[in-house]
């Protein structure tokens, strides 16, 4: 008797979104979509401060569990000292026109597949070509986003081929190739840093800006467990991009970088100035008003 009541009461309470779950043969004019039926968008704080970044990283490809943690911690540390507000997220739902109207910048950190809806990359689009800004970091440019085809031909470019393996993390030279441009202002004309260096089909074309490139001499651009074997680039460090910029023909400013898989690799002063200039730049803060040539 109890049990009976239980079920009566459970669907009493439920079931009109029960009948809404059922196959659409047999709904079919009434059937909610999958897109209705998902979480709600997650709404950030009214007190979130302007201007405020969007962090995402859903993942439907490899996940880099720690580059995220780390990154997400950075992310947040650089906003914050620049006086931003800052939300991370998981959530797709969040890209709808009016939360999307609340941030000046979306950084991608490593969301790996195609997370988005066809409705969601609408919005996204339309927000980007309204002076958007946005970071591409580390898994983010993996090309397991392919199937948007906007995303990868207009805001990353070159296709991932493969990383080293055996070892994977190697301490290697990177190369500023452009050093007027305000997303390398203050960085070493050369620096080594440690982590998991992508190998891409080539180097972007002329609708970008090449920033930063990889000194394939110091490092074993090899991969002897899986795959391609071979992921050499070429002997100069133009021919090894690992840092790139666009300014898009409808508005909107893009920066990517391969950098960024492990957790430590956030903690480099170079990698937090890289990020820290890659806001201002993306967002038109201060005088960087230059870098599109
Ligand atoms: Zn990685």
């Amino acid at each position: 008797m109890t049990r009976w009541i239980l079920t009566t009461s459970f669907f009493a309470l439920f079931g009109a979104s029960l009948v809404g779950c059922t196959s659409s043969a047999e709904t079919p004019s009434t059937a909610v979509t999958a897109t209705e039926m998902s979480r709600p968008a997650p709404v950030p704080t009214e007190y979130m401060p302007q201007p405020a970044v969007l962090i995402y990283s859903e993942t439907r490809g490899w996940r880099h569990e720690e580059g995220i943690a780390g990154g997400n911690v950075a992310l947040m540390e650089i906003a914050r000292d620049k006086g931003f507000g800052y939300f991370t997220t998981q959530h797709a739902e969040i890209f709808n026109a009016e939360t999307l109207s609340r941030f000046d910048l979306i950084v991608f950190n490593s969301a790996t597949g195609d997370s988005l809806s066809v409705d969601q990359k609408a919005a996204f689009k339309t927000w980007l070509a309204d002076d958007g800004a946005v970071i591409l970091i580390h898994g983010s440019i993996d090309s397991s986003q392919k199937d948007w085809t906007f995303y990868q031909d207009e805001l990353v470019g070159p296709q991932f081929i493969s990383h080293p393996m055996a070892p994977q993390f190697q301490a290697a030279d990177v190369v500023v190739l452009n050093t007027g441009h305000p997303v390398m202002a203050g960085l070493p004309d050369r620096f080594e840093a440690t982590d998991e260096w992508y190998s891409f089909d080539g180097v972007p074309d002329g609708r970008f800006v090449t920033l930063a490139g990889l000194d394939e001499t110091t490092y074993s651009p090899r991969n002897t467990v899986y795959g391609v074997e071979d992921l050499r680039m070429g002997d100069q460090p133009e021919d090894h991009a690992i840092i790139w910029s666009r300014c898009l023909p409808e508005g909107g400013r893009v920066v990517a970088s391969a950098l960024g898989h492990t957790l430590e690799s956030f903690a480099a002063p170079e990698h937090r100035q890289l990020i820290s200039n890659a806001m201002n730049w993306t967002m038109k803060s201060g005088a960087d008003d230059v870098g599109c040539d």
